[in-house]
Formats: structure tokens, C-alpha cells, sequence
């Protein structure tokens, strides 16, 4: 396995490896930067099929953690950790309280938050043993679970596209086809049912998908055919990467946009949605709105200060949208040279 000759190792401050056999703890934490502040990263739990593979995924997400405070308009940096062990079987306290351990022995260059495998409560063990953690439970003076605020900031987000495409940002009428209904999927699914959205859902787990069929009246298909619903909007809220020379060509939404991180396989991927006139808004910008709201604990947690923040990623979004046109570039490239030029100023 290489770290430096890895096609992901772009520019990373740090790539930490963490052991505690004792406690079955096996980390990899990727710091990409600290130029505007100390890396702020969820921790996520993931049984990865082998140890090079959860090396790209951590290198690839904290490069994206980078963009998404600089675009946020953050005092911080991006990082990331993921732990290589399967959470529902081998998540014990202890094993939390050695991550701890591992974020303290950064000396605050890194900040640890929840992520995909890790909770609201996890991040009370982690407290345990170290200072450095956002996104504690409200009981400890944290701001709680991230998800419907990250939900919130998708809305906002799905406004604005609408508004560059079609001039009104109202999303009443509109047809969003939603891939995954969890924690935020499942938000976004509700406050675009209150905007008078028409919802398309699909998720491997049916009582996710009958809540929805019950609670929202949304039309329900399968996680394949999601990608082939003739809607207006398309969200990922799953996985990564599902942007692809598969997906793509099928799409037959206007706009993509959605809370998954990752979401575009390669770069290359922008690209090819642009092709197919299809606005894709960059996932870091519509997707930070969870950022914000654990961020804010730093100082005190601000509600009136996170809603400021999340109203933002409109004015974020459109900027992006003009200067992509203005460029003839994809919204993607677009908005890397806008995060690139931040980072260097
Ligand atoms: P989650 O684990 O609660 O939800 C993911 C959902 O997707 C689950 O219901 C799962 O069953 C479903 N799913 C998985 N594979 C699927 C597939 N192939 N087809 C359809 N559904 C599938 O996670 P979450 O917290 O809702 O986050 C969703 C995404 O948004 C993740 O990529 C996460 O990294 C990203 N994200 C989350 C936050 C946050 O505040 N929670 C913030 C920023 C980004």
C-alpha cells in the first residue's frame, strides 16, 4: 500500500496511523489542511474490504472537508478518520475512548465530529479523553444531531439551483427523486413535502421506504431504478461515487444536488453532467450546512448564527453557477478554483 504515490494524496498535511490492538482500534486520520484553522473531520466507522481502501476513501474525503469550511466561509481546516472495524459489531466505549486518545495526541490540529458508522452519542465518548470533538450531545452543551440542519442547508441549496434554472426558487410542484431516506435523507424528504414537492424515494432498508409511502405519500422505487425517474431534481443522500459513466447517461432530472459526500466518481464526471445539461450543485457547498451547525460549538453554539450561515449557501451556489458559465467550465471546476483561490488568500 503506498500513502505518497496514492492518487488521493493531494497535498495533505498529514496522514496519522493509530493502533491499539487492546481495543481493537485500527485509524487512519488524513489532515489535508490547517491553513485556515484546525482540520475538522467526522470520524467514520466502516468494515472496509482492506486497509488500501479505507487509505483512498479517508484521503479523499478530507481533501473535500478542506473545501467544504473554505467554501463555508470556516475558520478551519479539512481532515478526516476512519476507524477499519464494522460499527454495529465492534463499536465498544472503550474503543471510542482510544480514538480520543489518538485526536488528543494531535495537540488540536484535529477536531473529531460523527460521520457514516458514528453517532451524536459516540461523540461523548470520545469527550472522554479528549477536548478536541464537535458535535456532542445538547446534554454535554453540544449542538446535537448534525442531520436536519444538514437537511435544511440541502433545501436552501436545491432553491438556488432551481432559481438559476428555472428563475423561482419555489420547489412547490417539482419532482425530486431522493436516493437514501437516513438521517438526512429522511429531513429532506419532509421539508421538501412541506415546500410542496412531489418526492421519489428509494433506500435498501423497507421500513425507511413504508414510512415514506405512509407519512409523505412519496412514490416509492427500487435503489436501481432511482437513477432513471423523470423527475426535475435528483438527491443523492446515500453513498459516494454514484455519479459514474453508468449513472450519468441515464439521469433525466435538471438538477443534481443532494447531501451525499463524494458524490462524483472523478472529476471527469462534472463534466459529463454538463454535457447532459444537467446543473450539478458541488456537493461540499450544498452539503455543509452540518459543518456550520458543529462548528458554531467552538464559540458557543449560535443558532441565530448557523441559520445566517446556511442562507449563505444560496449566495455560495449562485456564485459558482455564474462563474462556471463565465469559465465554460463544469460547476465542479468552477467551484475548485473559487475554494483554491480562498485557500491561498
Ligand atoms: P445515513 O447512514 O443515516 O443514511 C444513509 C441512507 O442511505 C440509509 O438509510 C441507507 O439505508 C441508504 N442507502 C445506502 N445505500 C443505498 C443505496 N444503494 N440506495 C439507496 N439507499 C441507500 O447517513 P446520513 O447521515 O443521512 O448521510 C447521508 C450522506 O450524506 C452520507 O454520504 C454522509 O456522508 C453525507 N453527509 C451527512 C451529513 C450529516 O449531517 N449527517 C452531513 C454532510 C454529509
Amino acid at each position: 500500500m503506498s500513502v505518497f504515490a496514492a492518487p488521493e494524496f493531494l497535498d495533505h498535511e498529514q496522514v496519522v496511523f493509530a493502533c491499539d490492538d487492546t481495543v481493537g482500534l485500527k485509524a487512519i486520520f488524513a489532515i489535508h489542511s490547517t491553513k485556515k484553522g484546525p482540520a475538522l473531520g467526522g470520524c467514520r466507522m466502516w468494515a472496509y474490504e482492506s486497509e488500501a481502501s479505507a487509505l483512498t476513501d479517508v484521503l479523499r474525503l478530507s481533501k473535500a472537508m478542506t473545501y467544504k469550511a473554505v467554501m463555508a466561509g470556516l475558520k478551519l481546516g479539512g481532515g478526516k478518520v476512519v476507524i477499519i472495524a464494522d460499527p454495529k459489531r465492534d463499536k465498544t466505549p472503550a474503543l471510542l475512548q482510544a480514538m480520543g486518545q489518538a485526536v488528543d495526541r494531535l495537540g488540536g490540529r484535529f477536531i473529531i465530529a460523527e460521520d457514516v458508522g458514528t453517532t451524536v452519542s459516540d461523540t461523548a465518548e470520545f469527550r472522554k479523553t479528549t477536548n478536541h470533538v464537535v458535535g456532542l450531545p445538547e446534554e454535554l452543551g453540544g449542538s446535537g444531531d448534525p442531520s436536519p440542519t444538514t437537511a435544511k442547508g440541502c433545501l436552501v441549496g436545491l432553491q438556488a439551483c432551481a432559481e438559476h434554472v428555472w428563475k423561482q426558487a419555489d420547489l412547490a410542484g417539482a419532482r425530486v427523486a431522493i436516493q437514501g431516506l437516513g438521517n438526512v435523507g429522511w429531513n429532506l424528504a419532509q421539508l421538501l413535502n412541506d415546500a410542496g414537492a412531489e418526492i421519489v424515494v428509494c433506500d435498501i432498508h423497507q421500513s425507511a421506504i413504508s414510512r415514506a409511502e405512509t407519512e409523505l405519500g412519496a412514490k416509492v422505487v427500487s435503489p436501481d431504478a432511482i437513477y432513471d425517474v423523470e423527475a426535475d431534481v435528483f438527491a443523492p443522500c446515500a453513498m459516494g461515487a454514484i455519479l459514474n459513466d453508468e449513472t450519468i447517461p441515464r439521469l433525466r432530472a435538471r438538477i443534481v444536488g443532494g447531501a451525499a459526500n463524494n458524490q462524483l466518481l472523478g472529476l471527469e464526471h462534472a463534466d459529463r453532467l454538463q454535457d447532459r445539461g444537467i446543473l450539478y450543485a458541488p456537493d461540499y457547498v450544498i452539503n455543509a450546512a452540518g459543518m456550520m451547525r458543529v462548528a458554531s460549538e467552538k464559540d458557543g453554539f449560535d443558532q441565530g448564527w448557523v441559520d445566517k450561515k446556511i442562507s449563505n449557501i444560496s449566495g455560495t451556489l449562485l456564485e459558482i453557477f455564474g462563474e462556471a458559465s463565465r469559465r465554460s467550465v463544469s460547476t465542479e471546476a468552477a467551484s475548485r478554483i473559487i475554494a483554491e483561490e480562498r485557500l491561498a488568500h
